[in-house]
């Protein structure tokens, strides 16, 4: 059964041979572009490739892109836990043609990837096209796939754009069915949500260029983006629709069992794929250079740490883990990711000095949580003050209380957090004003309110588009 290791090499060898360059994974934290929080997708350290401002000595690469999405518009913490296929932290398997090849190689080039190399069943497989790219259509025709198995969309899921402007165009992608014995349906039915047939390959066709003024026209360099979760194709490819039972994270699994003495496939489960999902963002968010902080991408940073520990602390681990769970990761991707073994102590450190910081007032914060909630009935909210309260006083992320109220079916009224907030920082403004520094204050909250330096600012600061 190949690793997820022998399959990323698989994969990059493969485009190799067919003429694209190999190129190593950008850091998480996006270069030159302050608008989005982490790289989300392979295509965004060649943004600059697609729009021709941009020229290198290759016009096909292929990666293995570090993803996070954790922030902004494609924030997938939220299914974590509750889905087989999400992560904050993935990687994207990718190729791409910068004015080079376009529909007629890039789709063989992927079917007979995974039906020639890696051998899956094409009883299996379905795909999509936008629902008027007949040209799409008749190639998946040609390669052998039924008509009945490729499914035109009309949404924008089957449609993607760089931006409110700039390149985009339709895409297709292909799903794998893992059986009837998992929930979920076809793509475009009401049941695609589930993890029954999971999208493993994302192949988008830029070929448009899309104006403020509303207008769209034809590009005249045709570029190619794709992108596949190495954690799903190897799920699939190790027999499983989960990705939690992969290689990587059974090994990561396992150490968490170990590290809190809770059997690692028991009832406690989900617990054990949280941490190692959030081990895994944490890491190389650190090894990239992001540390926790209160504010921004060191916001985020902090949010997926302390959510992790209340699931350390719901299997009643009584002193610090995450940072127990590091050489498990660093033997699994270190040798990938050169970056996370040269960063393994630093890792360590930030994990165990924000686990010791947390702990001191995680155990009353949940207490006090518990207390709340004792009164209200199911589908009811949390009052936003005994958020604000939690957030204020015991530094739980709002997100974090909402994730400890969805496992019991309850919510948080956020307006009332809101203005709870907002009364917070009114009342600082006026106890400035007070004390006779009223001008430099007022300017002083001005800018920090202008850039989101607060706690509760540092959650939507990403516009920009790089999913693919
Ligand atoms: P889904 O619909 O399942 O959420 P997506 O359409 O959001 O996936 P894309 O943006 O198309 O995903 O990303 C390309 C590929 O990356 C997907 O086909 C999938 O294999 C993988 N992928 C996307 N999001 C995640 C994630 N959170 N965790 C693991 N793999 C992911
Ligand atoms: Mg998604
Ligand atoms: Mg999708
Ligand atoms: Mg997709």
């Amino acid at each position: 059964m190949p690793s997820l290791n022998d399959i990323r090499s698989t994969f990059l060898n493969y485009f190799e041979k067919q003429g694209h360059a190999v190129v190593p994974s950008s850091p998480l934290v996006p270069r030159n572009d302050p608008t989005l929080m982490f790289v989300n997708s392979g295509m965004v350290q060649f943004k600059n490739l697609f729009t021709g401002l941009e020229k290198r000595d290759y016009t096909r690469a292929t990666t293995s892109q570090k993803c996070v999405r954790a922030g902004g518009k494609h924030n997938d913490l939220d299914n974590v836990g509750y889905t087989a296929r999400h992560h904050t932290f993935f990687e994207m398997l990718g190729n791409f043609s910068f004015g080079d090849y376009f529909k007629h190689e890039a789709i063989p080039f992927a079917w007979n990837l995974i039906t020639g190399e890696f051998g899956i069943p094409k009883d299996r497989l379905y795909v999509t096209v936008y629902h008027t790219d007949d040209e799409a259509f008749e190639i998946w025709k040609k390669v052998g796939v039924p008509e009945d198995r490729i499914i035109r969309i009309a949404t924008s899921d089957n449609f993607w754009q760089m931006g409110p402007t700039g390149p985009c165009g339709p895409c297709t992608e292909i799903f794998y069915d893992h059986g009837d014995h998992i929930w979920g349906g076809p793509p475009g039915s009401p049941e695609e949500d589930g993890d029954r047939f999971i999208e493993i390959w994302n192949i988008v066709f830029m070929q448009n260029e899309q104006f403020e003024d509303g207008s769209m026209v034809d590009l005249d360099m045709q570029s190619i983006d794709t992108g596949m979760g190495l954690e799903r194709i190897g799920a699939l490819l190790q027999g499983s629709h989960d990705n939690y039972d992969t290689d990587l994270f059974k090994s990561l699994i396992e150490a968490s069992a170990d590290a809190t003495g809770v059997d690692p496939y028991g009832e406690q489960n989900v617990h054990h794929r949280v941490i190692a999902d959030h081990l895994r963002s944490t890491s190389f968010l650190i090894a990239d250079g992001v540390m926790p902080s209160n504010d921004g991408r060191g916001y985020v940073l902090r949010r997926i740490m302390r959510r992790a520990m209340r699931h350390a602390h719901l299997l009643g681990a009584k002193d610090p883990v995450m940072y127990r769970l590091v050489p498990a990761l660093v033997q699994q991707m270190g040798a990938a990711f050169p970056e996370l073994s040269r960063a393994q102590a630093l890792i360590t450190e930030t994990l165990e000095a924000e686990e010791t910081r947390f702990k001191q007032t995680l155990d009353r914060g949940l207490k006090l949580l518990d207390d709340e909630v004792a009164g209200l009935s199911q589908g009811a909210d949390l009052p936003g003050d005994a958020a604000f309260k939690l957030y204020d006083t015991y530094g739980f992320p709002l997100d974090l209380t909402q994730d400890a109220l969805r496992e019991k079916g309850l919510g948080v009224d956020t307006d009332g957090f809101d203005t709870a907030m907002a009364e917070q920082k009114a009342k600082a403004r006026a106890a400035w004003s007070g004390s006779g520094e009223a001008a430099d204050a007022t300017v002083w909250f001005d800018v920090a309110e202008a850039n989101g330096a607060t706690e509760f600012l540092g959650y939507d600061t990403e516009t920009a588009e790089g999913q693919i």
